[in-house]
């Protein structure tokens, strides 16, 4: 049976690897609202411009533009999602939860990394710093100022979906602080 499941926790909890391990373990599919808020800047359309610098400055984007890009994502079909970075809200979620009943679906856990906050920092000026010595493009985010904002959006406005999974039965934790094996033996053992 293909199940679906959400990854929470702060930004540089390791979602996205995480994601991105369980794509190739299990073919899921990884649904990374990020990703797909920073493809439509590239693209330069209209709602790319729009999102551009409330990305930058590390605040949310709108629950409208991104419940709009998961719909949109989710009315191709399919199952044995991901969603990486989405829900990040109360509204999210509840939106998430009437898409995914309107296709005769259901979440099968909400994973939470666990992390601390030290280490978030580390990390995310760690991946700023490959970047730069790769040649690559550093995101417009990393960085110490937008991170301090970002850290707030998470503790504000994403963290009460701890609570929330919790009381629909669905939270599970992981050690965001083990090594990257670790932390996908730990999720593979809660999927089963
Ligand atoms: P991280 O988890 O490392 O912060 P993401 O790639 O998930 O990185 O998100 C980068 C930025 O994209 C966020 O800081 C926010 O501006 C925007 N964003 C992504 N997903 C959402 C969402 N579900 N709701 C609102 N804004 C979002």
């Amino acid at each position: 049976m293909s199940v679906n499941i959400i990854l929470l926790g702060p930004p540089g909890a390791g979602k996205g690897t995480q994601a991105g391990l369980l794509t190739k373990s299990r073919g899921m599919v990884q649904l990374s609202t990020g990703d797909m808020l920073r493809e439509a800047q590239a693209s330069g359309s209209e709602m790319g411009k729009i999102v551009a610098e409330v990305m930058a400055k590390g605040q949310l984007v709108t629950d409208e533009i991104v419940i709009g890009l998961i719909r949109e994502k989710l009315a191709q079909g399919g199952s044995g999602f991901i969603f990486d970075g989405f829900p990040r809200t109360l509204a999210q979620a509840d939106a998430l939860g009437a898409l995914l009943a309107e296709m005769g679906q259901g979440l099968h856990a909400a994973i939470e990394l666990q992390v601390n906050d030290e280490v978030l920092v580390d990390r995310i000026v760690g991946r700023a710093e490959e970047a730069r010595a790769a040649g690559k493009p550093v995101r417009a985010d990393d960085n110490a100022e937008s991170l301090k904002t970002r850290l707030m959006a998470y503790y504000k406005q994403t963290s009460p979906l701890v609570g929330y999974y919790h009381a629909k039965g669905l939270l599970k934790g992981v050690d965001g602080l083990a090594p990257i094996d670790d932390v996908a033996a730990q999720i593979d053992a809660l999927l089963g």
